[in-house]
């Protein structure tokens, strides 16, 4: 069998896995990113992934930014350890394959568009709202990365060039507006009182969505790594050969692809189980599961839960609320004024930046994904709104805007696609 190596590194988790033609992971394992010795614990990952598996013939990464492609080199923000490393050339001595790097955000894009709410878009941008703001772009269906792999950085778009300054130097980035820590400061500076209305509501606690988007997907908010609980790699079982052999399609629904075909439903995990062929899906529920009270306990951006979901079926005392963008989603599903308005404010910020790309490059679709995303119509009703407002020539009211499909599974499915694509024996779906 014909696999690629893909690897997901972002500033909480390091994710790896075999992934073969049609999307379907054979191997995978993840594990929390120390915060030193980063290349020590990737390399024990990729061993781990590799040991027994069938040998890759390219590796893809998705990592962290910023990303310099010209050199191969990275500086995630959240890893300090790390300030022009030599990733992609580690990473080729380590596997002695041919190798290719991109951000994590034009991973997700690219993976999106290959497996997820992106599939079959001629032009896409992927967003991934957080507590950042990364995206990337997928033209014609090829994946623009830029010289030296900045295209896309929709985050630092100006919408307001008389706006608030912007971490980066900037003035008026949509991340000042939309990102989930700027969401809930503006919120704060505007009196809310975070958890009062949900309470008042009487609605469930918070809980993770399964399959969804963890704390911190673009690595920013959570340099000591604390968010995930995840303790031990969990490599997975290869399906057995039985099936390979029996069902192809079967495989294929055991891989990347089922998950967007069905949606990240408890069943789906429940589905995968049984046919012990572990996804990354399933593993991050676990994870999810568990660093969910420690996620509560950080006052950073957490994952908001959608509100119309079936994840919050979970009975618990309320935790003490925290001034968050999850907290804020709660708020806002509950009719709080300040945290509705906070959603409306950051909605019409990214209805700004997605206007002025789709006129840019003419997009056909925008896949959202990212934390904050998964508020759900919380976030997604007001960005319909406002881009109905603020779009105009028809080309740019035409843009479909969706949910992401593929959660966290996003990044690392882009980073098999540009293993796929490079490797020049391989026919590119
Ligand atoms: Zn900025």
């Amino acid at each position: 069998m014909t696999c690629v190596l893909a690897i997901d590194i972002g500033g909480t988790k390091l994710a790896a896995a075999l992934v073969d033609e049609a999307g379907s992971i054979l191997r995978s394992a993840t594990r929390p990113t120390p915060r030193d010795e980063v290349m020590s614990a990737l390399a024990a990952l990729v061993t781990e992934v590799m040991d027994g598996g069938p040998p890759p013939v390219a590796v893809g990464i998705g990592c962290a930014g910023p990303v310099d492609l010209a050199s191969g080199t990275v500086s995630p923000v959240n890893m300090p350890s790390w300030r022009g490393f030599p990733l992609r050339e580690e990473v080729r001595k380590l596997t002695m394959l041919p190798t290719v790097l991109a951000g994590d955000a034009q991973c997700f894009a690219l993976g999106e568009h290959w497996l997820g709410a992106g599939r079959g878009c001629s032009s896409l941008l992927g967003v991934v709202v957080s507590t950042g703001i990364g995206g990337g772009l997928v033209l014609d269906g090829v994946p623009l990365l830029g010289p030296t792999g900045n295209a896309g950085h929709v985050g630092h778009m100006s919408i307001d060039p008389y706006g608030e300054r912007c971490e980066c130097g900037g003035r008026g980035c949509v991340e000042r507006y939309s990102s989930g820590p700027n969401m809930a400061r503006w919120a704060l500076e505007n009196n809310w009182s975070p958890g009062a209305a949900s309470r008042a509501n009487g609605s469930t606690p918070p809980t993770s969505p399964q399959g969804q988007a963890p704390p911190d997907p673009q690595g920013k908010g959570d340099p000591q790594g604390k968010g995930d609980a995840r303790t031990q790699a969990q490599a997975h079982a290869r399906m057995p050969a039985q099936a390979d052999a029996q069902a192809p399609a079967q495989a294929d629904a055991q891989g990347l692809t089922q998950a967007d075909a069905q949606g990240l439903t408890q069943a789906d995990s429940q589905a995968l189980a049984q046919a012990d062929a572990r996804t990354l899906a399933q593993a991050d529920a676990q994870a999810l599961a568990q660093a969910d009270a420690q996620a509560l306990a950080q006052a950073d951006a957490r994952t908001p839960p959608p509100a119309h979901a079936q994840a919050l079926t979970r009975a618990e005392a309320w935790p003490p609320a925290q001034a968050d963008a999850r907290t804020l989603a709660q708020d806002a599903a509950a009719g709080d004024p300040i945290a509705v308005a906070a959603f409306q404010r950051s909605a019409r910020a990214l209805a700004g930046m997605i206007a002025s790309t789709a006129a840019a490059v003419e997009l056909t679709a925008v896949v959202i994904g990212g934390g904050v995303s998964a508020a759900g119509e919380v976030l997604f009703e007001p960005l319909r709104h406002a881009l109905d407002d603020v779009t105009g020539l028809p080309f740019v009211r035409s843009v479909e805007v969706r949910q992401s499909s593929l959660g966290v599974r996003a990044s690392l499915a882009g980073a098999a696609q540009l293993a796929w694509r490079q490797h020049p024996s391989i026919t590119t779906p």
